[in-house]
């Protein structure tokens, strides 16, 4: 007799465990990255988004080896703001618990990454996570150990101690995984300098086994300047849907205006503007929010995705700015010319977004078939998937030539796109969808640093050109001067001399 089904509802830690490669954790290799990534990304956050300038440590040790798997063990500190002991066992023991669930710039967003690491080490060594920490203001050190119980999306803690500090302010994380080093180092080398590019005033440390010793790869800051801290904003009307109007409504006072609540809630809308907005969709300017049904909450969230409003602008976003990516590229890339550019603010779908751009030619680039890509989203390098990202599609789409490139030729495009929601292929976050907003203005950065690099480039020509110009004159001044000499009854010397003082005028009067 055939069985009946059973039912019953996958926990969230159990579904991300068994999905885990939607968030990256493909394979050996790119799960060592991934863990490596989701802690620098913690550690920066923790810091550079607080106007603290990061100091972060990555070592690396291999434990244990085997044909073609490794034991590692990671480790990330940071001089960040710390970690709440209360928040600690469910900041990395507990999916989707988090601090960065607001309307904020942030690396982090899904309040997921480091729970991903830990289950992944969970899986492959069984072993706790160790936490260190000690947060801003708090004199004290806490330290954990802990593992997540899978069925029920809770933390373990296994050990907890507390001591007074000394001088340690920040936060510690190590993991133990298995993975492939072999295959993943030269991903996680890469992922680093590339943090340095986009991070030119953190002081990085980076310790890593090589052969049967191990190796340091050490960024210094060169500015102690930091880019302004990203602000929270508010949601900008286009941006909602009825179920995140619903929930606000519920949190609100029943008696309150809707021309209140809209002035107050959402970005750039003052009250002569809610009053127009009100009257023109038909719902009067003295309704409360008492009387909306769900039928009217749907109706007044499609209002708001169709009403004529003020677009959304860059409120609250950090690009890096001209200097201080320009700083980050010579640092890394040591190129002969760089070219930045800041596009003004832009959005898509009520989100505002920043593109900025850099960039680097010759100097210590190789020569490459085509233009090298290294890309950024809210600051963090995308490694993976470049073919399936919209910064791939413009290069690709730009021809070349017109800006005096020819291939093989030694270009790096580096380009940065900040905004409070980024449009990523997937968990991963590893892609940027080819919006066509976004695609535009990535295109106008691109191509205003290329018309730069242009100049330069012909600048260099003239220069050329006018050298080889001189070295053919040069070579025939002792034979005009020799035959002068004879016609003018004069010292070919004499003559050869001013011939070359003219030649030199010449040369440095333009
Ligand atoms: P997300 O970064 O998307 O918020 P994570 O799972 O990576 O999600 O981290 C969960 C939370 O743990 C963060 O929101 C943050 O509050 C806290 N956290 C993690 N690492 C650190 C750190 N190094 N310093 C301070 N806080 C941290
Ligand atoms: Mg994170």
């Amino acid at each position: 007799m055939e069985q009946p089904e059973t039912f019953r509802a996958l926990g969230v830690a159990e579904f991300f465990y068994r999905n885990r490669a939607i968030a990256g954790f493909t394979n050996p290799t790119r799960s060592v990255y991934q863990t490596i990534r989701e802690l620098v990304e913690n550690a920066l956050d923790a810091t550079e988004m607080h106007g603290i300038p990061p100091d972060i440590r990555v070592i690396v040790k291999k434990l244990q080896s085997e044909s073609d798997f490794d034991l590692l063990e990671i480790t990330v500190e940071d001089n960040g703001i710390g970690i709440p002991p209360e928040h600690v066992p469910r900041a990395f023991c507990s999916v989707l618990y988090g601090s960065k669930y607001v309307n904020r710039q942030s690396r982090g967003v899904f309040g997921l990454g480091v729970k991903m690491a830990v289950l992944y080490s969970q899986l492959t060594t069984g072993r706790p996570v160790k936490v260190v920490t000690s947060p801003l203001g708090d004199p004290a050190v806490y330290e954990f150990e802990m593992t997540i119980d899978i069925k029920t999306n809770t933390p373990k803690v296994l050990k907890k101690s507390v001591s007074r500090s000394n001088n340690f302010q920040g936060t510690k994380v190590t993991l133990y995984i298995e993975g492939s080093w072999g295959s993943a180092k030269s991903r996680v080398v890469e992922y680093i300098k590339r943090t340095a590019i986009i991070a030119p005033y953190a002081n990085i440390y980076f310790r890593y086994p090589e052969d049967d010793s191990y190796r340091i790869l050490r960024f210094s800051r060169s500015t102690t300047e930091l880019p302004p801290a990203p602000r929270e904003v508010l949601p900008h009307p286009y941006g909602v849907d009825a179920e995140r109007l619903k929930s606000m409504i519920e949190h609100e006072e029943p008696n309150k205006t809707l021309l209140r609540f809209i002035t107050e809630h959402f970005a750039g809308v003052g009250r002569v503007t809610a009053a127009k907005f009100l009257r023109e969709s038909g719902f009067g300017v003295r309704r409360t929010l008492r009387t909306l049904k769900d039928k009217d909450i749907v109706r007044l969230a499609r209002a708001m995705k169709t009403w004529k409003w003020k677009r959304p602008g860059g409120e609250g976003l950090s690009p890096l700015g001209e200097e201080i990516l320009k700083l980050g590229i010579q640092e890394v890339l040591k190129p002969e010319f760089i070219a930045t550019t800041c596009r003004p603010p832009s959005s898509y779908e009520g989100y505002g977004f920043i593109v900025e751009c850099g960039l680097a030619w010759g100097g210590a680039i190789q020569p490459a078939q085509t233009p090298s890509i290294i890309r950024f989203a809210n600051r963090i390098p995308l490694l993976y998937d470049e073919n399936i990202d919209v910064t791939r599609k413009v290069v690709d789409k730009i021809d070349w030539s017109t800006y005096k490139v020819a291939f093989p030729a030694p270009l790096v495009v580096v380009t940065h796109v900040c905004s409070t929601k980024l449009p990523f292929h997937g968990l991963g976050k590893e892609a940027i969808a080819d919006i066509p907003e976004l695609e535009h203005e990535i295109e106008m950065a691109v191509r205003d640093c290329a018309r730069r690099l242009r100049e330069h480039l012909s600048r260099i020509e003239r220069e050329t050109r006018h050298i080889r110009r001189l070295i053919t004159i040069k070579k025939y001044i002792p034979i005009v001067a020799s035959s002068l000499s004879s016609i003018l009854e004069t010292n070919s010397k004499d003559i050869e001399d001013s011939l070359f003082k003219m030649l030199e005028a010449r040369r440095h009067g333009g």
